[in-house]
């Protein structure tokens, strides 16, 4: 091997990306010497990260393998929203063990220190027993959440915007079939959370994403929120369909509305969705060309309007891009629904604290008998 030799931390990735599960594959794999490797695997046992099941008695005595132990500790995710709250308290692999939702204002100070200790009490979780907290956010109110950071005794605290907790969420459940994904959520405004070999993409500001403000050509005489003109989100955003539909006479408010006529059938309103996604699709296929993502999943209050919303996303996504690009592209709506944020937020809590790095310092902590 040319880079420095495989500490534990890469040989946990491999036994939990299943890419090597014994140790005569793990030798091979990492190139370190038999001794090197059980020295490796000792201290992913000692830590409880790895468990060795032996195979079946029967026939031919196959080799242990190495398991991931998901129940080594556990993280706290939490989605805020400006009235809501979702903490969940998670294992090692992403799963719930525990759940609370609380309504209110979020962003007083220590609410959320509240609410994370609440939940961890009502699952008879002491604290110690989390490894990091994970954050989703408005894009607005991350500066406020930033000066008011819950602390939780060592646990490291991470935060990020909730579009681009759910972009991790729906790369997470693919993460056998997708590495690079693009969640493009439709509702009053338009965003995009960009998953990029596994990891979420900010750009150099953070502000990766802005899909909503991507200009579309033609409609330079509307105006955005942002200043701009002809941005997508105030061409066919929840707003611009409500106003639509209002002016052809329909009694709607909200994009749930629309949708609402969309399911019972309002010939308009489908037009409307589907022109819609139409407008999406030719900004995602700039994406698709540029990006070259392996799935594209849309959510947000549009997409429960998914069948006209994907037909004209998908004609003119798929129409605009290279072939070569949509070959094996997945365009798809949603699924996980409201879990997909704290979903997201322990999956970005968890590959912070089972990261290579961070597994070799655990090691080294308990091999120097901190
Ligand atoms: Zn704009």
């Amino acid at each position: 091997m040319f880079e420095a030799q495989a500490g534990a931390g890469a040989v946990l990735r491999l036994i939990r990306d299943a890419h090597a599960t014994t140790r005569a594959q793990l030798t091979l794999t990492t190139g370190l010497s038999r001794s090197t490797l059980a020295e490796r695997v000792h201290s992913l046992l000692t830590l409880g990260l790895v468990n060795e099941v032996s195979g079946p008695s029967t026939g031919g005595r196959p080799p242990a393998t190495l398991e991931f132990n998901p129940t080594a500790g556990v993280v706290l995710a939490a989605a805020v929203s400006p009235t809501f709250c979702r903490v969940v308290v998670s294992d090692l692999g992403a799963r719930p063990v525990a759940e609370r939702s609380y309504e209110g204002p979020m962003m007083g100070p220590g609410v959320l220190q509240t609410y994370l200790r609440a939940t961890l009490e009502h699952a008879q979780v002491p604290a110690q027993r989390v490894w990091a907290v994970g954050i989703g956010v408005d894009a607005e109110h991350e500066p406020l959440l930033r000066e008011d950071l819950p602390v939780l005794g060592d646990a490291p605290v991470l935060v990020d915007r909730r579009v681009n907790l759910r972009a991790l969420a729906e790369q997470w459940t693919r993460r056998q079939a997708v590495d690079h994904l693009l969640y493009v959520s439709v509702g009053t405004s338009i965003d995009c959370g960009i998953v990029a070999d596994g990891r979420v993409h900010h750009g150099a500001r953070g502000t990766a994403g802005e899909l909503g403000h991507i200009g579309v050509p033609g409609h330079a005489d509307v105006p955005c929120a942002c200043g701009n003109t002809g941005c997508l989100e105030a061409v066919v955003g929840g707003r611009a369909l409500v106003e639509r539909l209002q002016a052809a006479g329909r009694e709607v408010a909200t994009p749930e509305g629309v949708v609402a006529l969309v399911h019972a059938g309002d010939p308009e309103a489908v037009r409307a969705v589907r022109e819609a996604g139409r407008a999406v699709g030719e900004v995602l296929a700039a994406c698709v060309n540029f990006y070259n993502p392996g799935a594209i999943v849309l959510g947000g209050e549009l997409a429960a309007a998914s069948e006209p919303l994907l037909a004209g996303l998908r004609g003119t996504a798929f129409t605009r891009s290279l072939p070569m690009a949509t070959r094996d592209l997945i365009v798809t709506a949603t699924r996980l629904g409201e879990a997909a944020e704290t979903t997201g937020a322990a999956v970005m809590a968890i590959e912070h604290v089972l990261a290579e790095a961070s597994v070799n310092r655990l090691v080294h902590r308990r091999d120097n008998g901190h």
